[in-house]
């Protein structure tokens, strides 16, 4: 068989890739090294517990009509129209340090960039941390994930 194109990895970069280029009419093949189609957007459960592999929340997708969220249009002009994705609450990664003798400190990082900083400096304020951090990207959109 004879094929335009070939993509080596199924990742979220080689499936829309490929899925761009079947839209315009190339044959495409997708060569995936694992059993499991997806890379980084795989899940994989053990002892009941679920693990995500890498991707858990996108920025830049909320907001439709929004230049932001291009990103939303261009997964959604490949697939079937339907996909949808949830706005995060302002805080939305919990972080939980637990010390040697039991007790228990817990952070909890969200957007904007700048709150996290500020809330660090609140909660930790014997580390002396400088009074401003460069931002990321997590402070300029919020956050999403699909429901
Ligand atoms: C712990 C973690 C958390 C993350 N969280 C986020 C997040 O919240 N939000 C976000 O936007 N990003 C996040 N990322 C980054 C995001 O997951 C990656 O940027 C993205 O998934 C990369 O996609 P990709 O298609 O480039 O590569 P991958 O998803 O790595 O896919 C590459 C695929 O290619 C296959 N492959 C490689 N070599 C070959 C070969 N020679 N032949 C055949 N197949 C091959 C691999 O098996 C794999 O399936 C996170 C990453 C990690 C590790």
């Amino acid at each position: 068989m004879n094929w335009d194109t070939l993509v080596i990895g199924s990742g979220i970069g080689g499936l829309t890739a490929a899925a761009a280029l079947a839209r315009e009419g190339q044959r495409v093949l997708v060569l995936e090294q694992h059993d499991i189609l997806g890379g980084m957007t795989q899940t994989f459960a053990r002892q009941g517990f679920s693990f995500g592999t890498g991707l858990h929340y996108l920025t830049g997708v909320t907001a439709p009509g929004d230049d932001e969220a291009r990103f939303a249009r261009l997964l959604n002009t490949l697939g079937d129209g339907t996909l949808r994705f949830q706005p995060l609450p302002d805080r939305f990664d919990l972080v939980r340090l637990i010390h040697p003798d039991g007790t228990e400190t817990r952070f909890a990082y969200g957007a904007p960039e700048a709150d996290n900083w500020a809330r660090l400096k609140a909660q930790f304020p014997a580390e002396g941390l400088p009074s401003t951090r460069m931002p990321t990207s997590t402070s300029r959109r919020a956050a999403a994930s699909t429901p």
